[in-house]
């Protein structure tokens, strides 16, 4: 389902498949550029968002993918924000994944 890409509570794996498929964003046809997204997680009990995640970024539509070692970083700092159940977790990826 290419609705999944537009869902913030997705996660990382689904959006990862995309940036193999094809150069041209599957949503609107624009062109995918090297930028930076947020990315939020549900946890059920509470919410993490990540600032900063590299990403590839779609010019028209704003649509975003992240690669396989990106989301792999990701999954750890979800992990470790999970353990801590924090309600809100705001994290920036380049400062707490270097
Ligand atoms: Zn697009």
């Amino acid at each position: 389902m290419e609705l999944a890409d537009k869902c913030l509570n997705c996660k990382p794996e689904k959006r990862v498949k995309n940036l193999q498929s094809s150069s041209l964003c599957p949503l609107c046809k624009g062109e995918k550029q090297a930028g930076k997204t947020t990315f939020t997680v549900g946890l059920g009990f509470g919410v993490v968002v990540v600032r900063d995640v590299p990403a590839i970024v779609c010019s028209q539509c704003g649509a975003d993918w992240i690669t396989d070692n990106i989301a792999e970083k990701l999954e750890k700092l979800v992990k470790e924000a999970k353990s801590k159940h924090h309600q809100v977790k705001i994290i920036s990826f380049l400062e707490d994944a270097a």
